[in-house]
């Protein structure tokens, strides 16, 4: 039906969205929907749902209808599209009835490519009608779990999409979700009567996301010190009350820090309100309640906090997975204590069902696993969604970036063991732990237990050990938690062996506690690009965002700003080469941002410009062709000449990398070069294989699963030479 060729799509990637390249999937999936084949694809948040459906509803005949339940949302979707130029509306029950008539006129008329509705508009009569006979390229059902009852967030409204394929049986569907076990996608397939979709699971991984747990000691604090070391950026605290979202908003208020709470007991007015102060860059900080993130798109959250443990891990995925939907490196910081497994033991025993409790129960105690567990978090999370993570340390998390090591720790043992025998096994772990340490609290004091002979016997470990120490005893057994609100500690048997010196005792512990230096992860300090004039290009952007009533990310990602302030763009040529900027984008806002950029470099003399990204332009033949970088070509020149990557690099003063890009780019243009001399056809082979298998979007995967046998430079010219063969 529609042949649109590679190119096409490559293109128009780059000059509406301004993207390099395709995420995960997405080029397979627009293809199937280019194809007329209905779509059920299964992609994480922030894995580019959106851009699946916006690039075909550009380049096919009619209206795209995309079926959203977040009406919240709609506005912000649709000026996000109408940014990049695409023509877009929407219609729900937000519009007065005017604005609707108007919407409904130009919709029959085939005025938009990009139409979103509530779902509930489909049950009425006269929409269906119009829907007959209004010329529609496909339809997009997002948020498809919501179809189902078996999904956490089954919406009634949405099973009148079912009758779609009775009314238009010839449309093609195809619908998103970022949540589906197996039973809730056959459901979606059925609901919606897909005919034999192409369907897609995507890796539920999301390789930005750097996690990490530690001990919970002084909550307040700990928060305070987690957001200073993210200044000016954004941030989420998520508190398990409303009482702690409005103490934690207001202590973060008094260390100076812009924050607002967000949570069910507040007017809906206000929730609004503070939504969209956060969302529009207006606030730095929201603290919430989980009630908190449905309703919300920003994509350049850079942290997230769990100051509380969630109630079980799809809650955590889903929070944490509202950091860094843009793709650049985002925090996720988990605060654990065992004793909130209480607090939240509370909220399951309240559940009617005996069912809903045990099933409550095994999710909490999955959950707590995972923070007391010293195994890779990116593999225990995979783990849960039934994946299997590959390599054997993931980077980014705090397992992995610090290592593990196995310590003995019988001696503590025994201290704790002892302080609780000779109390009498009628205190909670907060006091013991006192005890241990030798606070002086008036609790003890007034007790006598500063006369006691464990009385501060492990002071030479902070408190954060001992806690971790005590919930260790937990797991394993050798105590017993007793009573539901303030739980005392009681020796069991298993204990008493340590204690009398029988067994030993070992746990594992993060190499480099306790003390929370090591834990962190790298520092914010110099981040390779000009942050003053950071600052003024988020201004700028502010301004016209506010101007134009959208969300600044709407304007340009703090991705294309960090660009801006590393490459420094000084003309309308330049500016295509930054991370999102499109045609229309650049049209719209480049003027102001290259106006300032060339004030900063006169005022800033001293500022040596980095060398562009070697961008490889889309092959876009037909229209007008970009015309190939200088330096690019003088890469090609040296490599036609017979020098080798490292020697262009020397001779030029270019980093190798660089001249790998250029050389890259240069192939991919068509340019003949002798590749032999780059690339030994043996490893031409190799790498030729491994593209079929993974595909041209990432070198990673390729260049690990030759194990070592090819270098990044040559896969990259590869890349090259083999796109340049597909293009034809
Ligand atoms: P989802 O709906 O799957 O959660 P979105 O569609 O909101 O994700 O996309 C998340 C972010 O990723 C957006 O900021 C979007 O602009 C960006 N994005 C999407 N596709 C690409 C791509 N190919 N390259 C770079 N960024 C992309
Ligand atoms: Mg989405």
């Amino acid at each position: 039906m529609n042949s649109i060729a590679d190119p096409v799509l490559q293109a128009t990637l780059k000059n509406v969205f301004g993207f390099p390249s395709f995420r995960a999937n997405q080029a397979e999936i627009v293809r199937a929907i280019m194809a007329g084949d209905d779509v059920f694809a299964v992609m994480p948040t922030g894995g580019g749902k959106s851009l699946c459906y916006q690039l075909p509803s550009l380049l096919l005949d009619g209206v795209c209808l995309v079926v959203s339940p977040l009406i919240s949302l709609m506005k912000d979707q649709v000026d996000h599209a109408l940014a990049v130029g695409i023509r877009a509306g929407f219609l729900n029950s937000s519009l007065p009835v005017s604005e609707r008539r108007e919407v409904e006129r130009r919709f029959r008329n085939g005025d938009y490519d990009l139409l979103y509705l509530a779902p509930e508009r489909l049950k009425t009569e006269s929409f269906m009608a119009m829907l007959r006979q209004a010329p529609i390229s496909f339809v997009a059902v997002d948020e498809a779990h919501c179809l189902s009852e078996w999904g956490h967030d089954f919406r009634p409204d949405y099973l009148s999409l079912s009758v779609l394929k009775d009314v238009l049986p010839q449309v093609t569907i195809a619908a998103f979700t970022a949540t589906a076990t197996s039973q809730v996608g056959e459901d979606i397939v059925k609901r919606l009567q897909l005919q034999e979709p192409f369907q897609v699971r995507a890796s539920f991984d999301r390789p930005n996301l750097i996690y990490k747990v530690l001990p919970k000691d002084n909550v307040l604090s700990q928060i305070g010190r987690e957001v200073r070391r993210h200044p000016g950026e954004a941030g989420i605290v998520y508190r398990l009350s409303r009482k702690d979202v409005e103490k934690t908003a207001l202590s973060l208020q008094e260390m100076g820090i812009q924050s607002l709470p967000y949570h069910a007991g507040l007017s809906g007015g206000e929730r609004h309100q503070n939504q969209e102060a956060f969302n529009r860059d207006g606030v730095q900080v929201i603290v919430a309640t989980v009630a908190f993130g449905m309703g919300i798109d920003k994509s350049n959250v850079r942290y997230v906090i769990h100051g509380d443990l969630p109630k079980n891990i799809d809650g955590y995925y889903q929070e944490t997975g509202r950091a860094g939907r843009d793709g650049e490196p985002a925090h996720c910081l988990l605060l654990y204590s065992r004793s909130d497994m209480v607090r939240l033991g509370n909220f399951i025993t309240q559940l009617e069902e005996r069912r809903e409790q045990d099933a409550g129960w095994q999710k909490l105690g999955q959950m707590a696993d995972f923070a007391e567990r010293h195994s890779c978090r990116r593999r225990q999370l995979l783990a849960y969604f039934e994946e299997e993570y590959g390599p054997d340390n993931c980077g980014a998390c705090d397992v992995c970036l610090q290592g593990v090591e196995e310590v003995d720790a019988t001696t503590e043992a025994q201290m704790v063991l002892s302080a609780i025998y000779r109390t009498g096994a009628r205190f909670g772990a907060g006091h013991i732990i006192d005890i241990v340490v030798g606070a002086k609290t008036k609790r003890i004091r007034e007790l006598g237990h500063i006369k006691l002979k464990t009385h501060g016997v492990g002071r030479h470990h902070p408190k954060p050990y001992w806690r971790r120490l005590v919930d260790a005893l937990l797991v394993s057994g050798s105590l017993k938690a007793v009573g539901d609100k303030f739980p005392i500690l009681e020796i069991a048997s298993q204990g008493e062996a340590i204690l009398y010196g029988k067994e030993s005792f070992s746990f594992s512990q993060l190499i480099g506690l306790p003390g929370e230096a090591a834990v962190r992860s790298a520092p914010s300090g110099d981040k390779g690009y000009d942050q003053g004039l950071f600052a003024v290009l988020q201004e700028i952007r502010r301004g016209l965002a506010e101007r134009d009533k959208v969300p600044p990310y709407v304007v340009f990602s703090d991705r294309s700003l960090r660009e801006m302030c590393q490459y420094f763009p000084e003309t309308a040529e330049e500016m295509p080469a930054i991370h999102g900027v499109g045609m229309v984008k650049l049209e719209r806002y480049g003027a102001p941002f290259l106006r300032e950029i060339g004030q900063w470099l006169a005022d800033h003399p001293d500022i040596k410009k980095q060398e562009m990204p070697a961008c490889a332009p889309p092959p876009n033949r037909g229209k007008k062709a970009k015309k190939p970088g200088k330096t690019m070509l003088e890469s090609g020149a040296l490599a036609r000449q017979g020098f080798s990557v490292g020697e262009i690099a020397k001779q030029r003063g270019i980093k190798e990398v660089t001249v790998a890009g250029h050389l890259e780019a240069f192939l991919e243009q068509g340019n003949g070069l002798d590749l032999a001399l780059l690339v030994s056809p043996e490893k031409q082979e190799l790498l030729r294989q491994a593209y079929g298998e993974h595909g041209f979007e990432y070198l990673n995967p390729v260049v690990e699963a030759l194990a070592g046998q090819v270098g990044y430079d040559e896969a990259r010219i590869m890349r090259g030479f083999l796109r340049s063969l597909n293009s034809e």
